[in-house]
């Protein structure tokens, strides 16, 4: 066959800059490259063998599926070959030669920000090939796709600039990855150093590893085994080498599902740390489907409902057709029904782990609540279940610490007979809300609602143990009648005065009416009974959204010392203009109270003219 003249390419702006870094800022681990290597490869040998199944016509189809290394120590040589699926040239050109994914111009932002991590980093967005270029300057990539009437192809770059494409003649399928190790990075070209770093990273890869002769790993599916047949140290490194995390993981399980309509075996793991953009689940990994042992997604979105995608690990069922497109693979029946096996047996370890191993449930909770949490407002079949693990913060408890709705039943006061909650955005704040001042008096436990995804889901949550759960900032609150020991009298002269208040507010709000909530605080602001939640209201303007701009309802405490005098100086002059100054300065007070006073400098000038008064 006659060669053809190698084309040259000019990487894109972004692919300079990322490969510029990598180069020049990522020390820190230089033995990812290996674990980078490898993990294509075996991706290009799980592709291949998947394509086997189905079609017959595949080049070199009784090869051993396997990753060979090789080394040479005198010329720094180091080579990695598979018999994979090999690349085309448009995909070695698309894949190889530009920054195919959005998440690679975040990854260069976040290392700018954050040169610590890199480790972690690279795995997290996939610039894994490029990791060749901490260990050497140029790297060749030769390549056949497997389909029998392929062409091979040469890839070759020196980093930075530019890279070549030229036809070769390749008898095999797969890829082979060939440099020259750098002067200070020659160790990796000793079979020893190789070796070690494999058994670090890659011991659990699908296929054997080949350095030389000698076959390196150890090929097992750990998920298939029983929690007691694996050591954890196994399972941690298992958990480290299918998420490149570098933290072990923070809880794991293994399933062995039978019957129910689905069986499968699974080895499911949380981390330690949520990805930087847990919210957005399509940019993060989940799980890995296989079935009897074949490898068919390394991503499978489709195995657990999008609450509960911040787990990682394996499902590997005999439920799927292999036959078919993976398309069709996740419409099934049968994976819907593994999907909803799966989540009940995810919900049910949480709940053994929240009652058996609180701590590392908490730590679950706190790192990946949020979205945990908004299974509530997607999940109605298993609500229950996911109401009994929630927890919040509450006016009883210390910051920081949390409880569940259970617990908060079982510390209610016998006559009281709803669950109090009030929303906000950080606890201090919350805290001096005065619509908490009666609940303190009265020794009444309030939840406090302080993460922002709360507001969304509480009103979902109308009642808990047939109790209702209820806003305290919300006017239609009933309050337990044993606390209400000290019943406001509602007479002649406040009503009168009130009638004062309403005047004055009538284009603000949409009523005043005596507290019966309020212990030190002079006034405060609450819902009408059908508005909508403060908390959730507040979050719908920050993202941009109408929020039906619900009138409150203002509560004065016709015992504080203002209000009293207020009182007085309305029998002695009904037109008193101070009088309406003093109300409109107590309006905007809990406005102000509850963060959205609409004129500052209004607020001040007319405290100035009512210092100014109580100067003369
Ligand atoms: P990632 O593996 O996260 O996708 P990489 O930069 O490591 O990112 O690889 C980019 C792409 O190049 C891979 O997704 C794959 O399509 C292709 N590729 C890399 N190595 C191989 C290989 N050994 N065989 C076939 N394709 C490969």
């Amino acid at each position: 066959m006659t060669q053809k003249q190698a084309e040259t390419f000019e990487y894109q702006a972004e692919m300079k800059q990322l490969l510029h870094l990598i180069v020049h800022s990522l020390y820190t681990h230089p033995e990812v490259f290996l674990r980078e290597l490898i993990s294509n490869a075996s991706d290009a040998l799980n592709k291949v063998r998947y394509r086997q199944l189905t079609d017959q016509e595949l080049l070199d189809k009784d090869k051993e599926l396997a990753i060979r290394i090789t080394l040479d120590a005198e010329t720094k040589t180091f080579s990695i070959e598979d018999c994979g699926i090999g690349m085309t040239k448009d995909e070695l050109i698309t894949n190889i030669g530009t920054v195919a994914r959005s998440g690679t111009l975040e990854f260069l932002q976040r290392l700018k920000e954050d040169q610590k991590d890199t480790g972690d980093l690279i795995g997290q967005f996939g610039v894994g090939f490029y990791s060749v270029f901490m260990v050497t300057d140029e790297v060749t990539v030769e390549t056949r796709a497997a389909d029998k009437d392929s062409q091979g192809y040469r890839w070759t770059s020196a980093g930075e600039g530019s890279y070549t494409v030229e036809e070769i003649d390749k008898p095999e399928r797969g890829t082979r990855i060939t440099f020259q190790l750098k002067d200070d990075h020659k160790d990796f070209a000793e079979p020893f150093m190789i070796k070690e770093v494999i058994k670090k990273y890659s011991n659990f890869a699908d296929f054997p590893i080949y350095v030389g002769e000698d076959k390196v790993n150890t090929v097992e599916a750990i998920w298939r085994k029983s929690e007691k047949e694996v050591k954890d140290e196994e399972r941690n490194e298992f958990y480290k080498f299918i998420t490149n995390d570098y933290d072990d993981p923070l809880a794991s399980t293994h399933l062995n599902i039978e019957g129910a309509g689905a069986s499968f075996k699974a080895l499911l793991f949380i981390p330690r740390r949520a990805p930087y953009d847990l919210m957005r689940t399509q940019q993060h990994k989940t799980l890995q489907l296989y079935t009897n042992k074949i490898m068919i997604m390394d991503d499978c979105k489709d195995l657990l409902p999008e609450y509960l995608q911040f787990l990682r690990g394996v499902v590997d069922t005999s439920d799927l057709p292999l036959n078919v497109s993976r398309e069709v693979v996740q419409k099934t029946q049968a994976m819907a029904k593994i999907k909803t096996a799966l989540t009940g047996k995810v919900l049910q370890w949480l709940k053994r782990m929240a009652n058996k191993d609180t701590e590392t449930f908490l730590q679950f909770y706190k790192t990946f609540g949020q979205l945990f949490k908004s299974g509530l407002n997607s999940d109605f079949a298993n609500r229950d279940k996911l109401l009994e693990l929630l927890r919040f913060e509450t006016s009883t408890l210390k910051g920081g610490e949390l409880t569940s709705f259970k617990d908060y039943v079982g510390r209610m006061k016998e006559d009281q007979k709803e669950i109090y909650y009030l929303t906000g955005d950080h606890r201090d704040h919350v805290e001096r809300n005065p619509n908490l001042e009666y609940f303190r008096k009265h020794d009444l436990e309030v939840l406090l609602l302080i993460d922002p995804v709360d507001a969304f889901i509480i009103p979902g949550i109308t009642e808990y143990d047939g109790k209702p759960v209820k806003a305290i900032d919300k006017d239609d609150l009933e309050l337990p009648k044993a606390a209400g020991d000290d019943e406001k009298k509602d007479d002649k002269l406040s009503e009168s005065l009130l009638g004062l208040f309403k005047d004055t507010l009538k284009d603000k709000v949409e009523d005043v009416k005596v507290s019966k909530r309020l212990v030190d605080s002079a006034v405060t602001l609450v819902t009408g009974k059908d508005g909508m939640d403060r908390q959730m209201e507040r979050m719908m303007k920050m993202m941009g959204q109408d929020a039906p701009a619900g009138k409150r309802v203002m509560e004065v405490n016709i015992d504080h010392p203002v209000l009293k005098n207020l009182s007085r100086r309305y029998l002695a002059n009904a037109s008193d203009p101070m009088l309406k100054k003093c109300i409109v300065q107590l309006y905007e007070s809990a406005q102000l109270m509850d963060g959205e006073l609409p004129s500052r400098a209004d607020y001040i000038n007319r405290m100035m003219e009512i210092m100014e008064e109580a100067t003369k």
